[in-house]
């Protein structure tokens, strides 16, 4: 049997006790420890090194079954922050997390990314100035996460693959000497699958799918993402889809990104909006297009179904505009060329968030400090 010293009980008592809290919109003394069976002199110590430590606050009063009204006890949402960026070719998007993963803040700056020293500056000198807006002191954000588009080292502090914003090779060196508080990079498509496990506890396996304008995928494995050996799994959308195709930026001919993202749906120019609107008038190129569009993602989603067979989730800027309608055509269409088809639906619509990329660039920080706490 595992021996645990008096400082070890100790510290899973805390921790108990404000992971309760943290569950509970707003509890009471008594009730942690009925739900923890502690005393009540345990729990009223560690409410104590709670509050002194500013963690939770007390928030009026709760009713009791005796009749006397006890003190409400709640988290303090924004004790810790942590801050998510994404980092595309000509924009980033910043959010401001709370402990709940909430997004309380956000903001966005035009800036070409350049692999460049002035770049890395005038981008700093912007989120610094952001932090220094935020109610709080800079000791109490957990961290920087920067979405990066591309895969990323194991630790986060280096570009492995980096061919879209051409950066392979970039060190997280570059951003962290402007900032005191802790930085790493993380994988766009991982940042939008995290934000989707945050919101979704029904997942446990999944493929979860970013259709953006460049494709991105992420494997979910009981509830964690599942990187491989060396960084590359789920690197789906340069898998080839039609031998010989469309020239991809990875080098190769075909891949399922110059298909199945919103960049091999949309003509050089055009916009989204403008194309769904299109399709809304039932025009009929856009229409063809659509389908067309529609017949290259089945085969792909049938080829990652085969590998992995698990529910695939859609995310990224196109699902708000997926229809049940489309994933009914997709599920007809796989039924039709799969080797094994099956009755049950596996595809499914992502719960999009504008901002999952740059919010799910900053939870990794929020969920080490929930585990360590
Ligand atoms: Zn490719």
């Amino acid at each position: 049997m595992e021996k645990f010293s008096l400082t070890d009980i100790k510290k899973m008592n805390y921790s108990d006790v404000y992971h309760y809290i943290y569950s509970n919109e707003k509890t009471s003394k008594q009730s942690i420890a009925s739900a923890l069976r502690m005393s009540l002199p345990t729990v009223t110590q560690h409410l104590n090194d709670l509050l002194e430590e500013g963690l939770i606050e007390k928030c009026g009063y709760l009713k009791s079954q005796i009749g006397r009204k006890a003190i409400a006890y709640r988290i303090v949402p924004d004790a810790r922050l942590a801050i998510g960026v994404e980092i595309l070719s000509s924009r980033s998007f910043i959010t401001v997390l709370n402990l709940y993963g909430h997004v309380i803040d956000r903001t966005k700056i035009n800036l070409q990314f350049q692999q460049n020293e002035s770049y890395f500056k005038e981008l700093s000198e912007f989120i610094n100035r952001f932090i220094s807006a935020q109610p709080v002191s800079e000791d109490q954000i957990l961290g920087i996460g920067f979405a990066m588009q591309g895969l990323v080292s194991q630790d986060g502090t280096e570009m492995i693959y980096g061919k879209i914003l051409n950066c392979t090779g970039l060190h997280i060196d570059s951003l962290q000497k402007y900032f005191k508080i802790p930085c790493r990079f993380i994988h766009d498509a991982e940042c939008a699958a995290v934000s989707e496990l945050w919101d979704n506890e029904e997942i446990n396996d999944a493929i979860y799918l970013s259709i953006g304008h460049h494709l991105g995928g992420s494997i979910i494995l009981n509830r964690m993402i599942h990187n491989g050996r060396t960084g590359r799994s789920g690197t789906f959308e340069h898998t080839i889809l039609i031998p010989d195709g469309r020239p991809c930026y990875c080098g190769q001919k075909g891949c399922a990104e110059c298909y199945c993202s919103i960049d091999g749906l949309l003509l050089k120019g055009e916009e989204l909006e403008n194309f769904f609107a299109e399709k809304e008038i039932r025009n009929p190129s856009v229409l063809n297009r659509w389908h067309s569009f529609l017949n290259d993602l089945a085969s792909f989603l049938n080829n990652i179904h085969m590998s992995l067979d698990t529910i695939i989730i859609l995310g990224g800027h196109l699902a708000p505009f997926l229809q049940q309608t489309d994933l009914n055509y997709l599920h007809r269409e796989i039924r039709q060329i799969t080797a094994f088809p099956e009755n049950e639906d596996f595809i499914f619509r992502g719960n999009y968030q504008e901002n999952a990329v740059s919010r799910g660039a900053g939870l990794p920080y929020i969920q080490m400090f929930l585990e360590e706490i």
